[in-house]
């Protein structure tokens, strides 16, 4: 997905490296196949390593595993595919800035490919303390709103789990107008064998 956002938390990551400031990635694990080890990667090839965060992880508890590890609060956690996160996470978060100092920055998506909000995305909407969009062009030269989810022959998806485990599930950020311009296009064209025979 889009990784906009990934280059932004890994640019983040090497500006705390050159401070000194001592920081944490983390990302939701999505596939239980994968392994316990983990990097976010951007396209660039820039990578850092990361822990795996599980639909029943407890952040503030692993958050307080890590501050006895090391004897002392870090300071940043940097969240990747937020989105993805339970509304509890999102909440145990909030805990580890307001009892801890620490500060969290999720990057995630707004929604889904169908335009809906994401559990995570939206429990961070209600409760985080700020909010910095990152913006992103249309090929029409609109902003970018929707992340849809398109299928071997280019065309929109409309139906189908909101995260795909192990699919081939490709996507492209496009704006609202050309969202429905192609959802049109695309219902005229698979409607045209029926009308054809009228
Ligand atoms: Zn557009």
């Amino acid at each position: 997905m889009g990784s906009a956002k990934t280059a932004l938390l890994l640019t983040t990551a090497y500006n705390f490296e050159e401070r000194g400031m001592r920081y944490v990635c983390m990302k939701p694990r999505l596939d239980t196949r994968e392994g316990s080890r983990s990097v976010i990667r951007s396209r660039i090839g820039i990578e850092r390593e990361c822990k795996w965060i599980d639909p029943d992880t407890d952040l503030y508890q692993t958050a307080q595993t890590l501050f006895e590890e090391n004897m002392s609060v870090i300071e940043w956690f940097l969240i990747d595919e937020a989105q993805f996160l339970t509304e509890r996470q999102v909440d145990q978060l909030s805990r580890i800035v307001d009892d801890f100092g620490s500060n969290v920055i999720c990057f995630g998506l707004r929604t889904d490919f169908r335009s809906c909000l994401f559990e995570g995305s939206r429990r961070l909407f209600e409760i985080a303390d700020t909010i910095d969009e990152i913006k992103s062009t249309c090929t029409c030269g609109r902003k970018t709103i929707i992340n849809a989810r398109i299928d071997q022959n280019g065309d929109f998806v409309e139906e189908g789990a909101q995260v795909e485990i192990g699919g081939n599930e490709r996507y492209i950020a496009v704006c609202r107008k050309c969202w429905r311009n192609k959802r049109i296009e695309q219902a005229a064209r698979q409607s045209l064998p029926l009308s054809f025979h009228r």
